[in-house]
C-alpha cells in the first residue's frame, strides 16, 4: 500500500514546474496524511520491562503513545520501589508496616477502604495482612514447609480486622504485616489508565504479569494461561475494554516430599488454598479488583467464588485440577476453549 501510494505521487510531481511542484508535493503530503489518518492510522509505541518482580509490556496507540509508553514504565516502577513494596526500607508499605500506622491521603484512603471492604465479603478469604505467613513460607527466597505450630502463632497474630482505618487514619497492632502482593499489579493498571485517560489514547494493551489492561474500543484478544504449562494458553477471551487478572497456582510454587505448595494462602488454615482449582480470571472495569478478586476466588473455590463476583458485578473464569473451565455469564459468548483438553462444565 505504501509502494503503490508513493508512485502515483511520483508521477504528478514530474508533470509541474518549479513553484507548483512545491504547492502540489505540500498538497500530496497533506493529502497522504488526512487518508493515512481516515483509515486509522494511529502512531503506536511499545516497551517491555521488569518491574514489580515480574515481565511487564505496554503497547499504546494514539498521538501521544510515546508519552504514555515513558510515563507507564516510570509509574510501574516508581509505584513498585516508592509505594507497594515492602522489600525495601524507604517504601510507604515498608514505612507502614514498621510503624504500624499512617496518616492516609486520599488515594491510599480509597485503596485501603476496598480492600477492607473485599476482606469482610469474602469472608477472609482475601487478606492483605498476611505479609508474616508469607515470609514463614518463605516465598520469594528458600521456600519450605513451616512447622504448623509457628503457622498457628504468627495466624493467632495476622488478620484484616485487628486493622483500624477512622477517617484517614490507618493503625495495626504488633504482628501484622501488610502485603500488597495480591494488589499491586492491579494498582499499577488504574493508575495507567488515569495517564490513557489524560492524553487521550486511542488504544491499549498494558501486561503487569498476570493482569492485564485493555483500553479503548477495539475488540482486543487475551489468552488465558495454560495452567497445565503444556502449551502457552488453552482459551482465548474477548472481555471488551476491561482489566483481566489470572490467579495461579502454577504461578509460584515448589516441590516438598513429592508435594506441589504454591503462594496464595488460605488464611484459614495458613496453608497453600486447596479445593480443586488451579486458576481463576477476572474481569473488572478496576484493576485493584479485577488483581483482588482473582485471589480472593482462587481461595474461596468455584461456587463461592463465582458469587463474589456477581456481588461485584465482575465475571471470571475457573479453571479445576481436571481441566474444566467454568465462566460466568457475561463471559459465555466472549470465551473460545482453543485446546481440546480442556472442557466447558455446566455451571
Ligand atoms: P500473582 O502475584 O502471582 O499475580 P496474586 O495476585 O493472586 O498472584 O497474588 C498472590 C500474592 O498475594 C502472594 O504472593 C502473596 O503476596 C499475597 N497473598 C497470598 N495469599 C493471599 C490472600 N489469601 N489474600 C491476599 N493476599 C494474599
Ligand atoms: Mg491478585
Amino acid at each position: 500500500m505504501f509502494f503503490c501510494g508513493g508512485t502515483v505521487m511520483a508521477k504528478i510531481f514530474h508533470s509541474c514546474k518549479k513553484k507548483s511542484k512545491i504547492i502540489a508535493f505540500t498538497a500530496l503530503v497533506l493529502l497522504f496524511f488526512s487518508v493515512m489518518l481516515f483509515c486509522g492510522f494511529r502512531p503506536e509505541k511499545t516497551a517491555s520491562f521488569f518491574a514489580m518482580d515480574t515481565y511487564c509490556s505496554v503497547k499504546v496507540k494514539g498521538k501521544n503513545s510515546a508519552d504514555c509508553v515513558s510515563e507507564a514504565e516510570k509509574l510501574t516502577r516508581e509505584l513498585d520501589e516508592n509505594i507497594l513494596t515492602r522489600h525495601n526500607d524507604f517504601s510507604f508499605v515498608s514505612r507502614l508496616n514498621s510503624e504500624r500506622k499512617s496518616v492516609l491521603d486520599e488515594k491510599e484512603k480509597s485503596r485501603f477502604e476496598t480492600m477492607l471492604g473485599l476482606s469482610r465479603d469474602s469472608g477472609g478469604a482475601f487478606d492483605f495482612t498476611l505479609g508474616a505467613l508469607s515470609d514463614l513460607w518463605g516465598f520469594g527466597e528458600e521456600p519450605a514447609v513451616p512447622d504448623e505450630k509457628r503457622i498457628s502463632e504468627v495466624l493467632g497474630k495476622t488478620g484484616f480486622e485487628k486493622i483500624t482505618l477512622k477517617g484517614n487514619e490507618i493503625s495495626f497492632p504488633q504482628g501484622i504485616v501488610i502485603d500488597m502482593g495480591a494488589v499491586g499489579k492491579g494498582i499499577a493498571l488504574d493508575e495507567i489508565k488515569t495517564v490513557l485517560d489524560e492524553n487521550k489514547a486511542s488504544s491499549a494493551v498494558i501486561s503487569i504479569g498476570g493482569s492485564i489492561l485493555l483500553y479503548g474500543k477495539d475488540d482486543m484478544t487475551v489468552g488465558i494461561t495454560d495452567p497445565t504449562g503444556k502449551s502457552q494458553y488453552m482459551a482465548v477471551l474477548i472481555p471488551g475494554e476491561c482489566c483481566v487478572s489470572t490467579s495461579g497456582s502454577y504461578e509460584r510454587f515448589f516441590e516438598q516430599n513429592g508435594k506441589k505448595y504454591h503462594h496464595i494462602l488460605d488464611p484459614e488454615t495458613g496453608f497453600p488454598a486447596e479445593n480443586g482449582l488451579v486458576s481463576v480470571t477476572v474481569c473488572s472495569e478496576s484493576g485493584l479488583l479485577s488483581d483482588a478478586l482473582s485471589t480472593a476466588c482462587f481461595v474461596l473455590g468455584k461456587e463461592k467464588g463465582m458469587a463474589l463476583l456477581e456481588k461485584y458485578g465482575c465475571e471470571g473464569v475457573f479453571i479445576d485440577g481436571e481441566n474444566g473451565v467454568s465462566v460466568t455469564d457475561g463471559l459465555k459468548d466472549r470465551l473460545e476453549i482453543t485446546d481440546s483438553r480442556f472442557v466447558l462444565r455446566q455451571v
